[in-house]
């Protein structure tokens, strides 16, 4: 039984794809699930482009935006590996759900375009990928086009996210003239547009292709061996340990568009990529191969079928294995009842999971009894994981209620929907009025669709464009510090906290006030 546990847990890779809208992640995702068997089409997974709608589209905003609001879990079998792909929204309006989302992986897939680089969106994702320390892989996308120079791509990378590269394959020409990847680490060239086996040409001691080929003749050929010995000689190591620490990344080179590279890219991250990781909690760290199962809530969606007012709950299981009707300790209440109903995700429905262990996400039907952070354990055990962070929130609306004499469905509403982690919320000193904080636009839209929907209360949103928020460390803070360009306001839990107006607003406030400490919950840099 403990060894089929371990076997079991030892197959699961999870992990989530970063990118810049239009890096590439819907292509490769679907490009992914192909390999897998998990849907037999390309095209399902983003439907706004064939009229049908994704698994991942459930809101109805999504559907009006045609964009994908929250994110999903795909799941899929290759060879031995049951591999989870956590969705994270590509729209530049994302939220707090999308860094959430990262908490619950244990490798992140970084996709870059070629032509573009390192993107803002990418930035902000890897540097949570950074906090956690989790194992980032690198794949460099649309190499059938035009792009910046491979060399070029490598040290941007190692610049501007301060991580050592170590590029697996190494692409021999770009655009027109691509020819295909030099395969450092299966020892290969693999050709662009070969469909068979026979794109693979094997290569000798001296990293030649053997005997004589027409790719030899072209030049590109001999630059791309050329860049290869520089690699060699005076590039990166690579290394396992640094991979592990989040340290040193992986680098790929294909096009997910004509599926090119995709498959060698899978096969070498599933040999690097680590299975579920032990994880800290209350009762020390727990083995995800132990019995018992437990897990954490990363995020509660609302209404993914409109014609229920129901909620979800996704669970990332920590340990054990889950079972319908099982009994639970939620640790924060310390209340004991059953896992009745539960639903598991993929991009096709006619599959279903028989087996949901350490490193798979569960979702659990909702009816207002979690909260984002909320952990979960078999039995009477009581077993709570770390905290989520908390990410600073960088744009503010201020927020009433259209109908004075509904004020309490808006509180009510309001109330849950904080606690939820849907967004954050601040007061004012004086008036206790109302300010919603987000890190993406689309917080607030989601906010006002579902205090309509969900609370009956019409709510009306001033925005305040976006601030930098910064908490006070000292306890004790001068209410006349507060003016229009660094607002004094107080979170849910009472703790002053500044927004500023913009950098120089922050910097002329810590020259003028050495005394008080300022502190951003995210500080990562
Ligand atoms: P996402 O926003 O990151 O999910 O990006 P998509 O997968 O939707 O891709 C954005 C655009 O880039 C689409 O028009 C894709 O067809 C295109 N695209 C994706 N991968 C490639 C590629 O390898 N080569 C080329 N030329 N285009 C690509």
């Amino acid at each position: 039984m403990a060894n089929n546990l371990e076997r079991e847990v030892n197959s699961r890779r999870t992990f989530a794809i970063i990118s810049h809208p239009d890096a590439g992640k819907t292509t490769l995702t679907e490009k992914l699930l192909l390999f897998g068997g998990a849907i037999r089409d390309a095209g399902t997974v983003k439907g706004k482009k064939t009229g049908k709608y994704a698994t991942s589209d459930w809101m109805e905003i999504e559907k009006q935006r045609g964009i994908s609001v929250t994110s999903s879990v795909m799941q899929f079998q290759y060879e031995d590996f049951r591999i989870n792909i956590l969705d994270t929204p590509g729209h530049q309006d994302f939220s707090e759900d999308t860094y959430r989302t990262l908490m619950a992986v244990d490798s992140a897939v970084m996709i870059i375009d070629s032509a573009k680089g390192i993107e803002e969106q990418t930035l902000k994702l890897f540097k949570v990928c950074r906090m956690r320390g989790i194992p980032i892989f690198t794949f460099i996308n649309k190499l059938d086009r035009q792009g910046r120079q491979p060399l070029e791509l490598l040290a941007e990378i190692e610049e501007v996210l301060d991580i050592e590269t170590y590029p697996m394959n190494w692409p021999i020409g770009m655009g027109k003239e691509f020819y295909g990847i030099y395969d450092r680490h299966y020892n290969r060239i693999e050709q662009f547009r070969t469909d068979d086996e026979s794109r693979f040409l094997p290569l000798d001691d001296n990293g030649e292709v053997i005997g004589e080929h027409p790719i030899k003749q072209t030049g590109l050929y001999d630059q791309a061996l050329e860049e290869v010995l520089l690699l060699d000689e005076a590039g990166n190591e690579f290394s396992v340990e640094k991979l592990n620490e989040g340290a040193m990344t992986p680098v790929f080179f294909g096009s997910a568009l004509t599926t090119f590279g995709v498959q060698t890219f899978l096969e070498t991250y599933l040999e690097f990529a680590p299975p579920p990781q032990p994880r800290k909690s209350s009762n020390g760290e727990i083995d995800p191969a132990s019995q018992g199962f437990s897990g954490f809530v990363f995020k509660i969606q609302a209404n993914m079928n409109p014609a229920h007012r129901d909620r979800i709950a996704f669970v990332r299981i920590c340990s054990g294995e889950f079972e319908r009707g099982m009994s639970v300790t939620l640790a924060r209440t310390e209340k004991q009842f059953k896992l009745s109903q539960s639903t598991q995700f993929l991009a096709d429905d006619r599959s279903t999971v028989n087996k949901a262990v350490s490193g798979d996400i569960i979702g659990l039907y909702d009816t207002g009894t979690y909260q984002i952070g909320d952990s979960i354990a078999e039995g009477k055990k009581i077993i709570k994981y770390e905290k989520l962070p908390q990410f600073t929130p960088e744009l503010f609306v201020r927020v009433t209620a259209k109908n004075v004499m509904k004020q309490k469905s808006f509180h009510k509403g309001i109330h849950q929907l904080v606690q939820e982690g849907a967004v954050q919320l601040f007061k004012t000193y004086r008036m206790e009025d109302y300010i919603l904080g987000a890190v993406g636009q689309l917080q607030f839209e989601v906010f006002v669709h579902r205090m309509k929907n969900e609370y009956n209360s019409d709510v009306i949103i001033e925005p305040m464009g976006s601030k930098i928020a910064r908490w006070i460390e000292n306890d004790r803070i001068d209410e006349s510090l507060s003016s229009q360009r660094s607002l004094l306001v107080k979170d849910r839990f009472d703790n002053p906290v500044f927004l500023f107006e913009n950098e120089f607003a922050l910097r002329w406030f810590t020259d003028k006030n050495p005394s008080i400490q300022l502190r951003d919950p995210m500080e990562i840099d």
